[in-house]
């Protein structure tokens, strides 16, 4: 756990989301300003600074942090596709310095990447 972390305060429940999905390991809640109609983040609990932070040890929560995105990007109204992001350091403008993957998706196709 991070003090100041905003996502460390989320998984405390010191900030409100809306949480969409929790085990052990991850959380999932939507984004607080939606680029698409489906716009879910899913994160480890453990506070883990980016994907380049991550080792090869992290791989199962990795993994399991996909497999559960295609489940909550189908519950959450997208079930024909969705686009996942992870935004890494400065260069990729990650924001937020705990690792998350953006679920993006709905109705209608999200467009090109760049
Ligand atoms: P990134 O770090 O990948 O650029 O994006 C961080 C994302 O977190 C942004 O899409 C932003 O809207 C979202 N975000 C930032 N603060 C909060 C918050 O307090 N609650 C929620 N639900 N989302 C947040
Ligand atoms: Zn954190």
């Amino acid at each position: 756990m991070s003090a100041n972390c905003i996502f460390c305060k989320i998984v405390r429940g010191e900030i409100p989301s809306g949480k969409v999905y929790e085990d052990d390991e991850l959380l999932a809640f939507k984004d607080i300003n939606p680029a698409r109609p489906v716009h879910v983040l899913v994160i480890p609990k453990r506070h883990v600074e980016s994907l380049a932070h991550v080792t090869d040890a992290d791989a199962p929560v990795l993994g399991r942090m996909l497999a559960v995105a295609n489940r909550i990007a189908v519950e959450q109204g997208s079930p024909d596709g969705f686009r996942i992001i992870i935004n890494t350091g400065r260069i990729g403008n990650q924001e937020v310095p705990h690792l998350h993957l953006h679920i993006v998706g709905g109705p209608e196709p999200v467009g090109p990447m760049l």
